[in-house]
């Protein structure tokens, strides 16, 4: 039995309040007072994992070390708390569910009547407590996507209930993250809305200990008073979270709210070291006064749900300030691209980041962005699919093999110089089965890379099924286009670079993966310092 105390995250009234951000917000200011924390993502959807859903629905899929493909709160638990997650760290109903009925088929339950109480529940219960049993965590911050009142919620708020009662009040706590709404004909917030999803709560057994309460205006003490009163909680534990400049100034709001304090003293925790955020604050600095500005396009095909590719965004900001560099993205809509259009569209920029994506739609207006940065000088940063058009539009315009281009998009290419993964060629299944999560890649001295990570063997994160194909390496090699990345046990190229142009990677991993906060990946910092660069030659 582990000492792990437990601290859950509900949302009510509505979704998209911003319940991941105030998770890892909280679990920064634990961190930072001495804690180890991690967070947990329940996700109450069917689907095994997002590997199998389009950006569109949820936006990114972030993966992690250990090849999950899960919710892209993932992404920003890392970049607050500069620690990986791992598989269990998001759990789905899909996969709770495809447990229980992997058992049932073996015999598990010894014949009897498989229900969602207690076998579901039970089952939850077991996925929230694999990470508190490992024994590396003090506190264990479990946030319960979707919105309390939901049906497939239900199930998730009856394990909490049980899981109180079961370790006591205080080992395990609830945060109800919900909005009060101001009425501008009123000129009055309103606290019925947070009554009636605490209501709900209520109704199924839950009281929550914390109320986070999402507002555009100062909830004053009066209304803090009346929240408290209604909902059942102390005024202390009624905690405003205004709109923020930035996500990144939510850690320190938090702070001054009390929040990571009344936490502490409800799990019955010390409250005497102070959080220490003088790393994290000069971030801030750094960001908030930048003494340059670049303006990068960002070319893809899911533009319209900027979410889609939430940590490349990210990693841009981690970057910018490193280099005291604000970076405006240009949303470019990879199929509005053509190379008729490419000088317009592409005007005035100081970068081009060409993003990840699966199947045709989009792609010549991709191919297109590369070949005019490539001629025209301007940094470029190519991530999987990205490096993959790099490598088509360099065989077709440089290597002059008009039809070169990957078997994903055309299955009968006399030149696929990217193609199928031998490993992928048997695969019949869509879900999990990319070549995904960590693997190493073998540095080149003499390389832009190199330049960036400072260290010839690297390990990055991957989510793909094709692949550079050797065959034509010599001849694109030969022609000027180098590969600078390779995996040492297979061969596969993971970096090209054009060592004539100023600044132009391709790579086959996802950098943006692995940038936090406190540690800005290295390749999107050069970039970005390429981008500067640029826009000062441009003068
Ligand atoms: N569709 C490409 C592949 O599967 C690239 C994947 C990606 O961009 N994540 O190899």
């Amino acid at each position: 039995m582990s000492n792990t105390k437990y601290v859950f995250v509900t949302g009510g009234v509505t979704s998209s309040l911003g319940k991941g951000i105030i998770a890892a917000s909280l679990a920064k200011l634990l961190q930072q007072r001495g804690f180890s924390v991690t967070i947990q993502k329940l996700d109450p959807y069917i689907n095994i994992d997002p590997g199998t859903l389009n950006p569109y629905e949820h936006g990114e899929c972030y993966v992690t070390d250990d090849g999950a493909e899960t919710d892209l709160d993932l992404g920003h638990y890392e970049r607050f708390l500069n620690i990986p997650t791992s598989q269990a760290n998001n759990v789905t109903t899909g996969k709770i569910y495809q447990s229980v009925i992997n058992k049932e088929r073996k015999g598990e339950f010894l014949g009897k009547t498989v229900q969602v109480i207690p076998h579901i529940t039970d089952e939850i219960k077991h996925r929230v407590q694999i990470l508190g049993n490992t024994g590396d965590y003090d506190i264990v911050i479990t946030e319960i996507g979707g919105t309390v009142g939901d049906i497939e919620s239900l199930p998730y708020v009856e394990a909490v209930r049980q899981l109180k009662w079961e370790l006591g009040d205080d080992n395990v706590i609830v945060i109800h993250l919900t909005l009060v709404p101001y009425l501008a004909a009123a000129g009055e917030l309103k606290t019925k809305p947070t009554q009636h999803s605490v209501k709900m709560l209520m109704q199924s057994g839950v009281s929550p200990d914390i109320l986070v309460c999402r507002s555009e205006h100062e909830i004053n003490d009066t209304i803090k008073r009346k929240l408290a009163l209604f909902c059942n909680v102390k005024k202390q534990d009624v905690i405003q979270s205004l709109d923020a400049e930035t996500i990144y100034d939510v850690p320190n709001l938090m702070f001054k709210e009390g929040l990571d304090y009344v936490v502490l003293d409800k799990l019955n925790l010390s409250t005497r070291k102070q959080p220490k955020l003088r790393a994290w604050n000069q971030f801030l600095e750094r960001h908030k006064n930048p003494t340059s500005t670049i303006e990068i396009g960002l070319v893809g095909k899911y533009v319209e749900l900027h979410d889609s590719y939430k940590s490349i965004t990210e990693a841009f900001i981690h970057a910018g300030a490193t280099n005291k560099t604000k970076v405006v993205v240009r949303w470019i809509h990879s199929e509005e691209l053509t190379p008729e259009n490419a000088a317009s569209q592409l005007a005035g920029l100081n970068g081009v980041l060409v993003a990840p994506g699966f199947g045709d739609r989009g792609i010549e207006g991709k191919i297109a962005a590369v070949q005019y940065v490539r001629e025209n000088n301007i940094p470029f940063l190519g991530i999987c699919l990205g490096m993959q058009m790099a490598v088509i539009e360099y065989s077709r315009n440089v290597l002059g093999m008009k039809d070169a281009s990957s078997t994903e998009m055309d299955s009968k290419t006399a030149n696929p110089v990217i193609n199928l993964m031998a490993t992928q060629k048997e695969v019949t299944e869509k879900g999990g089965t990319m070549r995904l999560g960590a693997w190493d890649c073998q540095i080149i001295e003499d390389s832009k890379v190199f330049e960036a990570y400072k260290t010839t063997l690297i390990s990055e994160r991957h989510r793909h099924r094709y692949e550079y194909n050797n065959d034509y390496k010599t001849q694109l090699e030969e022609a000027g286009m180098k590969s600078t990345g390779i995996n040492p046990e297979t061969g596969l190229v993971e970096i090209v670079e054009i060592p004539t142009h100023p600044w132009f990677v391709g790579v086959q991993y996802h950098p943006e993966y692995k940038s936090t906060v406190l540690n800005p990946h290295p390749l999107f910092v050069s970039f970005i310092k390429a981008g500067l660069k640029h826009s000062k030659i441009k003068k």
